[in-house]
């Protein structure tokens, strides 16, 4: 599959999640047994944790169909990558997406450490770290500093995928394509970034 056939197949379960068409999808034995004998997503998504953001059902897809990686804030980092790296070089997905959402606590987080220099606790702070340049980065945006973080942020994690030695030269290639999107929970729409 292209990459602009794999975009093409999300944005058709897209349209299906969002005009509330979805109907569940038996998956049979046999396409369980099928699956079991091996993997063969057409895409791979970089997903929030957010629980209300899943990819299968934004998507609309079954069983095999997405390679999904999740963790809050969807950032980039090496374990991330090298989930990515493996989806593309070896499952041979033409497509990674890395979805955004709207309301994101993740991001929120990085902005109240960006403005307030905010403590977190644990490991959470960790993860705001990674986040909080992309609030730095859009302080002085017009607009909502939030939604402007989180765009930033998902530009960012598809910059360090494209920097992989792994990704670029299949992106060079033609045979992968990585794309930013964010999805509105109030609206239920996937917006590509540029
Ligand atoms: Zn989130």
């Amino acid at each position: 599959m292209t990459p602009q056939a794999a975009l093409e197949r999300l944005r058709d379960g897209h349209a299906t999640f969002l005009a509330g068409a979805v109907q569940t999808r038996p998956q049979s034995a046999a396409q369980r047994e099928a699956l079991a004998a091996g993997q063969h997503p057409f895409a791979a998504i970089l997903a929030c944790a957010d629980s209300r953001t899943g990819p299968e059902i934004v998507f609309h897809q079954a069983l095999g169909d997405l390679f999904v990686v999740r963790v809050a804030g969807n950032v980039a980092g090496t374990m991330e990558l090298g989930s990515l790296e493996y989806a593309a070089a070896e499952l041979a997905v033409p497509l990674i997406v890395v979805l955004g959402h709207s309301r994101c606590g993740a991001v929120k987080a990085a902005v109240d450490v960006a403005k307030n220099g905010t403590a977190l606790p644990g490991h959470i702070a960790d993860l705001a770290a990674a986040i909080v340049p992309a609030a730095q980065a859009t302080r002085d945006q017009s607009g909502d500093w939030v939604d402007n973080a989180t765009r930033e942020n998902v530009r960012r994690s598809v910059g360090v995928l494209k920097e992989s030695r792994v990704l670029s030269p299949l992106v060079d290639a033609g045979r992968l394509q990585i794309v930013g999107a964010v999805y509105a929970l109030e609206t239920g729409a996937v917006s590509y970034l540029d």
